[in-house]
């Protein structure tokens, strides 16, 4: 029991959810005053974490979303964490114009990457059909994202300033009482002033537990598809390659290749599943880009991709609900973005910029305020 008589543990921050998104906001909170992760699961990355492409591309998503990855990169490159091994690995990403897409706008930020055709195109990826893609943009700092080695350093730095993650601990109560949040989650109470709604696909459902408004927050199911490359084809060089309308993407993993039909089916937040449609869809578009005739799918998996009705996150406090603080809606951008999301949010919960500049906060500050919303308010 604490001075005030209660059995509650104190905090001064609590996070919901162990994604990259809680994970990244936990450490940064952490140099700051002591922080409680609190994760529904028995294992941290569980959900859209767990399940990503991995991949970091600067060019990805509209500007705002572009400079939250700006803002992340050193983060990747030059951790100010200890770290396991590089977090970024040489990828490149190969943005091909299907004879069906529209040309790229010149003021599009991938229209800037060399253009590629001929045998360096060939050179690069031997496989692409020739019939099907008209045009190929390479955007080679593109890299691949080690993510267990970033979820491990996250956690590591929070232990190590005094945090704390509680698994299996689903947060199904909430109150506030004299100016603190009061919190249960597996059987125990927690209490802290501040809380991050880190909830990934149940972002809505926690804000009306916490008597906020869900202005419509959207998981959508992306399905990957693990399949079997020729024998003897090394495929471990591959860039990434998508095409620019996004309606499927590869890349290699693990010595196969990791191919999406980059659907976006909405359903309620819950452990995501692929359907075999979506597996089919995969193989064909795989088959339509490339000269590959796939013989085996080893596995398939999916991961539900959350988004807010504008496709911006959602990093602010609720304007209505006192000390509730939203983190969620990365969509397809959420690991990359995963450092700027941590920044920003120490930033704004603590007024402590952590060298953002100010040009920076004051956009992304106006552009991801969950306030945008309260005009569509019921
Ligand atoms: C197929 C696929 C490919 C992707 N590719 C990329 C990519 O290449 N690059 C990129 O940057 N991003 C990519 N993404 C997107 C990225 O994975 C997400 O944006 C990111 O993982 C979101 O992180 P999160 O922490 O918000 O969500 P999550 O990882 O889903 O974490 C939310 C956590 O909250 C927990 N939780 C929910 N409710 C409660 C509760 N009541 N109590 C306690 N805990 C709770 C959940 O169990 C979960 O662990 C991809 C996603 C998918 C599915």
């Amino acid at each position: 029991m604490n001075a005030q008589g209660s059995t509650a543990t104190e905090c001064d921050f609590i996070v919901i959810g162990a994604g990259m998104a809680g994970l990244a906001a936990a450490e940064q909170l952490s140099l700051d005053g002591r922080v409680i992760v609190l994760e529904q699961e028995s294992s941290p990355a569980f959900h859209a974490t767990g399940r990503s492409a991995a991949l970091f591309a600067d060019s990805y998503a509209e500007r705002n979303i572009q400079c939250l990855s700006r803002i992340s990169r050193p983060c990747f490159e030059a951790p100010p964490f200890a770290v396991d091994g590089p977090l970024l690995h040489p990828r490149g990403l190969l943005h091909i114009r299907l004879w069906d897409n529209l040309p790229l706008p010149p003021d599009d930020k991938r229209a800037i990457y060399p253009r590629l055709d001929g045998k360096d195109l060939t050179d690069l990826l031997p496989v692409l059909n020739p019939e099907a893609v008209i045009e190929a943009f390479y955007e080679e700092p593109a890299a691949d994202i080690d993510i267990h080695a970033l979820q491990t350093a996250l956690i590591r730095e929070l232990r190590t300033r005094g945090g704390q993650i509680q698994l299996s601990a689903k947060v199904e109560v909430a109150r506030r009482i004299g100016g603190r949040w009061q919190v249960t989650a597996g059987g125990q109470t927690y209490q802290a002033p501040v809380v991050i709604n880190a909830g990934g696909a149940w972002a809505g459902q926690i804000a009306t537990l916490f008597g906020a408004r869900d202005p419509g927050v959207s998981p959508l199911r992306r399905t990957a598809v693990l399949v079997e490359p020729p024998a003897g084809m090394d495929v471990t060089r591959w860039p990434m390659v998508v095409n620019l309308e996004e309606t499927m993407f590869f890349k290699p993993e693990s010595g196969k290749v990791m191919v999406s039909p980059a659907d976006e089916t909405p359903c309620p937040p819950h452990d995501a599943y692929p359907e075999e449609l979506d597996v089919a869809t995969a193989v064909d578009r795989l088959e339509t880009v490339t000269t590959l005739s796939v013989r085996r799918v080893v596995t398939s998996w999916a991961g539900l991709r959350t988004f807010m009705p504008d496709r911006l996150p959602s990093i602010g406090f609720d304007s209505g609900v006192e000390g509730f603080f939203w983190l969620a809606g990365q969509g397809g951008s959420g690991i990359q973005t995963a450092p700027g999301q941590g920044i920003l949010t120490r930033y704004i919960v603590t007024g402590n910029a952590g060298g953002l500049s100010q040009a920076d906060r004051d956009m992304l500050i106006r552009a991801f305020s969950p306030a945008r919303f309260d005009a569509i308010a019921a």
